[in-house]
C-alpha cells in the first residue's frame, strides 16, 4: 500500500485530452505500418466503471462509440446521455434475461455467441420502440478455446452466422474476441490470436453477407498489433480514460 504521502504518478497527471490524442496517434501510426486508412479503425471507448463526466470528457475529444459490460451500470448513463447520439455497444457477458433491456437500449451487441441469444434479441427488438431499426450484432469468438470464456469455439462459427445471417431485426455485422491474456514476456503476445479471428472473419466474408465489416479486436495493450492484423474496431479503456 502507498502511504500518505503524496502519490507520484506520472501518469495521473496527463489529462483525457493527452490520452485520447496519444491514442488516435498510435492509432495513426499502426495504419500507416499496415498501409491502412485511418478511418478504417473505430476507436470504442470501454466505459465500464467510469463516470458521465468522465465519459463526457471523452466525447469531447471526438470519441462517439461507448462499449459497457453491466446492463444495471450502462442503463442509466445511456438515459443521462441520450443527447449525444453516441453508438452504445454491450461488450460484456449476455445473460438471457437481460436481451429485452438490452436489446432496447443498445445499438450493438458484440458478445453474442449462440442462436438462442440472437433469437430473444430479435424478438425483444422486434417488440421495443426501436424495431425499425435493426440492432447491430458481432459474434463473439473464443478464438483461444479457453474454458471459462465466453464466445463461440471456432470450429462451430459457421453454423452460429448461418443461423444468425437471416435473423430479423438484427444486422450481422462482424466478429469479436478477447484473446488470452499472455505471460508476461510470452514473445508473441496476443497476435497469433488475432490473425486467427482476422483469418476467419475474411472466411466468412466469403459467404456474402449484407454488412458484413466490422472485426472487433484489440485493447489497451495490443491495439497496434491488432490493427496491423485487420482489426476495424479498437475498444480501449485504460488508454483512454486512465487506470480504474
Ligand atoms: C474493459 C474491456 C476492454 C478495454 O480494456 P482495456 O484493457 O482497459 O483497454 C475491451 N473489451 C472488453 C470486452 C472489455 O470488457
Amino acid at each position: 500500500m502507498l502511504g500518505a504521502g503524496p502519490r507520484v504518478n506520472e501518469k495521473s497527471t496527463l489529462t483525457v485530452l493527452d490520452r485520447v490524442q496519444e491514442v488516435k496517434r498510435q492509432v495513426e501510426v499502426a495504419c500507416l505500418k499496415a498501409n491502412r486508412a485511418v478511418d478504417e479503425v473505430t476507436i470504442l471507448a470501454a466505459s465500464k466503471t467510469r463516470s458521465v463526466e468522465h465519459i463526457q470528457a471523452v466525447k469531447d475529444c471526438g470519441i462517439t462509440d461507448f462499449g459497457e459490460n453491466y446492463l444495471q451500470d450502462a442503463t442509466p448513463k445511456i438515459q443521462e446521455l441520450s443527447d449525444c447520439n453516441f453508438r452504445w455497444h454491450f461488450i460484456g457477458r449476455i445473460q438471457s434475461n437481460k436481451t429485452k433491456l438490452i436489446a432496447e437500449h443498445f445499438d450493438w451487441v458484440q458478445t453474442v455467441d449462440r442462436i438462442s441469444i440472437a433469437e430473444r434479441l430479435s424478438r425483444a427488438r422486434m417488440q421495443s420502440s426501436r424495431s425499425d431499426k435493426p440492432l447491430n450484432v458481432c459474434i463473439q469468438v473464443n478464438i483461444d478455446r479457453e474454458h471459462q470464456k465466453g464466445g463461440v469455439m471456432p470450429d462451430a462459427l459457421m453454423d452460429l452466422v448461418s443461423g444468425i445471417r437471416d435473423v430479423p431485426g438484427l444486422d450481422l455485422r462482424g466478429l469479436m474476441a478477447i484473446p488470452r491474456a499472455p505471460a508476461q514476456g510470452e514473445g508473441t503476445g496476443t497476435r497469433p490470436a488475432f490473425r486467427s479471428l482476422s483469418d476467419l472473419f475474411k472466411l466468412v466474408a466469403d459467404e456474402q453477407l449484407t454488412n458484413w465489416d466490422t472485426l472487433s479486436m484489440g485493447m489497451s495493450m495490443d491495439f497496434k498489433e491488432a490493427i496491423e492484423e485487420g482489426s476495424t474496431m479498437i475498444r480501449l479503456g485504460t488508454s483512454l480514460f486512465g487506470p480504474r
